[in-house]
């Protein structure tokens, strides 16, 4: 087996981090694409570029040769966008390496992860030694809710056997099996505006209302069941002195299973006004499916498992986790489906994100033998 050059892939993953792509900057999402592409050119590989749309960056589809039929097999899955602006590497995060420890924005969520997959997936195309089929797709808008690139997941997932997503890694090196499933909705209110002095019996509050709205919402937190709302995003009002009109509020809905994804969906689509002077409208919904533990993906699991103890290591998996994934999707469509074997690390989406080095080779071999083994 080719060895894992840990120093040229810390190069490698320098050059990507080095090329920032926040979801909302479409040119540099596209650059970082770019970059991908020339890093598959020469390969024995089909690249098919997407154009993107909605403001959206590009779509990247890499096949081994054996996926430029109609075949199906092992579809991999990775977002090449970032929550970081542009900036940030010039300012609070800039790439540095600190003992085992890799920083840079997005390098664990998840460029770190992306890299080890393709550097696995270009080692398996030159050795020609893939047993199926295998589609490569970079996404650009994964941080934003896939909104461009969920028909392209689902349309490669609906045809494939296995989909494996290089999100990172948890709690020490740990891959992801479960996540719960997300809803989003906006809430608007709209009261009647009045001079806060002259006229105050007159006003209806747009602030009031919504703040009895949040904690209605809010109270629909179950953790026994592992329910979650939170009330994000608040704006409203204009000055101190106008009973206020406006107010407006995001929600992030989490739930276990898709039975009552729909309905704590119906109770925050259906909240009522308590001040009939006030309107309240709501819209929004499921966004991504739960993505539960099927059979077939305990199956997957342990597979992974035996190819881990292969190369040395004690793979195990998290318990379900809240954050959602393009996984979601796939799992949701009765895809067997592996998440978080990408890099190993913590602080995703923060100023100390970081990936450690220690967890790049075994990590690229694991996706080797993923990619070599399954069938
Ligand atoms: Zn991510």
């Amino acid at each position: 087996m080719t060895a894992v050059d840990v120093g040229s892939m810390i190069e490698g993953i320098k050059r990507w981090v080095e090329a920032e792509s926040p979801t909302s900057d479409k040119d540099a999402v596209n650059r970082m694409v770019d970059i991908v592409q020339a890093d598959v050119a020469g390969l024995p590989v089909t690249v098919e570029r997407i154009p993107g749309r909605e403001g959206y960056a590009d779509n990247l589809i890499v096949r081994n040769h054996l996926a430029a039929g109609e075949g199906t097999g092992i579809v991999i899955l990775s977002h090449v966008d970032t929550v970081h602006p542009v900036g940030t590497l010039a300012g609070g995060l800039p790439f540095k390496r600190d003992g085992d420890k890799l920083y840079g924005p997005g390098l664990f969520d998840m460029k770190g992860g992306a890299y080890l997959a393709l550097e696995a997936f270009r080692q398996v195309a030159k050795a020609n030694s893939a047993k199926l089929p295998v589609t490569f797709v970079f996404t650009p808008d994964e941080e934003v809710g896939s909104p461009t690139s969920r028909d392209i997941i689902e349309r490669e997932a609906k045809r494939a056997r296995y989909v494996l997503v290089t999100e990172p890694a948890r709690d020490g090196g740990k891959i992801v099996c479960a996540r719960k499933g997300v809803g989003r909705f906006e809430v608007k209110t709209t009261g009647v505006p009045a001079h806060s002095g002259a006229r105050h019996q007159d006003g209806r509050s747009a602030i009031k209302e919504m703040a009895r709205q949040i904690l209605e919402i809010e109270g629909l937190t179950d953790y026994t069941r592992g329910v979650t709302t939170t009330v994000g995003v608040i704006s409203g009002g204009t000055a101190p002195n106008v009973i206020p009109q406006h107010c407006h509020i995001s929600v992030d809905l989490r739930v276990r299973d898709m039975a009552a994804g729909e309905e704590f969906e119906k109770k925050i689509l259906g909240l009522e006004p308590f001040d009939k002077g006030v309107k309240v409208d709501v819209t929004g919904g499921m966004n991504r499916p739960p993505f539960e533990k099927s059979a077939a993906i305990d199956v997957l699991f342990r597979h992974a498992q035996a190819v881990a103890k292969g190369i040395g290591f004690d793979l195990q998996h998290t318990k379900m986790t809240g954050g959602a994934s393009d996984g979601n999707f796939t799992a949701a469509l009765g895809v067997p489906t592996l998440d978080g074997l990408g890099i190993d690390g913590d602080g995703a989406h923060t100023e100390w994100e970081h990936g450690l080095i220690s967890s790049i080779e075994p990590r690229t071999r694991l996706m080797r033998g993923l990619l070599e083994t399954l069938q």
